[in-house]
């Protein structure tokens, strides 16, 4: 006698699903049409139609330990394709906030920057915190007298004990969120050894190859490539000064004509060119191929604002413009919304494609040679 399935639908995730950004999702009667125009999927491997079908039953287990919604670069394709507007892409990116939201931890986190109406809460932190030290920093022109700079009035030593303690803090979010994320990749059947295929993973990310692969994406392959080594840029210029400061190697402020400092403007520069390109891509989108939400537009808006407030900062500080104090407190507050609720918000995208892209490495690499010897 055939063995009988049961489907138990988890129909809160469906729910969650559709409000998150899938809310067509239940349109689809599985043409797989959006499969066919997909440059990325395979016949080996191939999505979005599958995991339509599953999201559609809310096979939550299975969708989220699937590493092929994390494949998907959400150019729109099968979105334009799709005959009965269920906007596959569209469901993909909601699929990917849910995967955030369950695997990271801690999980009320992974809601509250995920929810719009959570927003004044989680400004409130940073600004309480930076206003506090303001208020209660060292007496103006105590630390340089006679000249403006941004230690007068909030202590570097604070900053630094602050910022590396939340770091510290993402740090084990995001250990203990990819922990979680591969092992439910390991019991959805990924056997791949993960640590070992990171180096090559992680190479193949930092040139793009799979958006050079997707041909409708070359507006937004330029605006990540920028924005992502614009920021890891700015990154490694942070680390390294706030290190070198703490150790006594580096003085701050840097100055005008300091490498770091040259660096960290032209990395920033880079990654700002790269987020307008993103913005006008999703404004301009002519076609609606995505959809955007609040997910993508948090993640835009506070790292470009990061990035004016930084410059606007340094020039108000060498014109010794009172103001300078105003707006690099609230460059600080930027900071740590983009810094400390990166587990959380789009930027946490890295780690998961990555493990996830390292997850189907091997099976990937075996397929693209297949197709370029079927090219050749
Ligand atoms: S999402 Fe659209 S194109 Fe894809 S299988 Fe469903 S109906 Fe067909
Ligand atoms: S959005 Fe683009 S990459 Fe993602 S499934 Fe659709 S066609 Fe493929």
């Amino acid at each position: 006698m055939a063995e009988t399935l049961l489907v138990q639908p988890d129909t809160k995730f469906l729910r969650e699903v559709i409000g998150s950004g899938g809310a067509d999702l239940k349109k689809c009667y599985q043409c797989a049409t959006c499969s066919v125009v997909c440059t990325l999927s395979t016949d080996e491997a191939p999505f979005p139609r599958r995991q339509m079908l599953a999201a559609q039953w809310g096979l939550k287990d299975r969708v989220l330990s699937d590493p092929a919604i994390w494949l998907c670069h959400n150019c729109g394709d099968c979105t334009t394709h799709c005959p009965r507007g269920a906007r596959p892409g569209d469901v993909f990116g909601a699929l990917r906030r849910e995967a955030i939201k369950y695997f990271t931890w801690p999980r009320f986190l992974g809601r509250w920057v995920n929810n719009p109406q959570m927003l004044p809460l989680l400004v409130l932190v940073p600004l309480l915190l930076f206003g506090a030290l303001w208020a209660w920093g060292p007496e103006a022109d105590s630390v340089y007298p006679g000249r403006m700079e941004f230690a007068n009035q909030f202590p570097i030593p604070v900053l630094e004990a602050l910022f590396f303690s939340l770091s510290g803090f993402v740090l084990l979010s995001f250990a203990i969120g990819m922990t979680r994320f591969v092992r439910a990749l390991r019991a959805g059947g990924a056997t791949a050894p993960i640590l070992a295929n990171l180096p090559g993973t992680l190479a193949e990310i930092a040139t793009h190859r799979r958006f050079a692969d997707c041909g409708a994406e070359r507006t937004r392959y330029w605006g990540h490539l920028l924005t992502l080594w614009g920021f890891v840029g700015l990154a490694a210029v942070g680390t390294i000064v706030g290190l070198g400061h703490m150790a006594g190697l580096v003085h701050t402020p840097l100055a005008a004509t300091s490498p770091l400092k040259i660096f960290a403007n032209l990395a920033a520069a880079g990654s700002l060119i790269g987020v307008a390109i993103l913005v006008a891509d999703r404004a301009g989108d002519p076609l609606k191929r995505t959809r955007s939400t609040y997910f993508d537009w948090f993640f835009l808006i506070v790292l470009a604002g990061v990035i004016v407030t930084g410059f606007a900062s340094q020039f108000l500080r060498q014109g010794q413009v009172p103001g300078m104090y105003l707006v690099y407190y609230v460059h600080l507050v930027l900071i740590f919304l983009l810094l400390g609720y990166a587990p959380y918000s789009k930027l946490a995208h890295f780690c998961y494609r990555t493990v996830a892209m390292a997850a189907v490495r091997e099976r990937r690499e075996a397929i693209m040679l297949e197709n370029r010897s079927k090219g050749s």
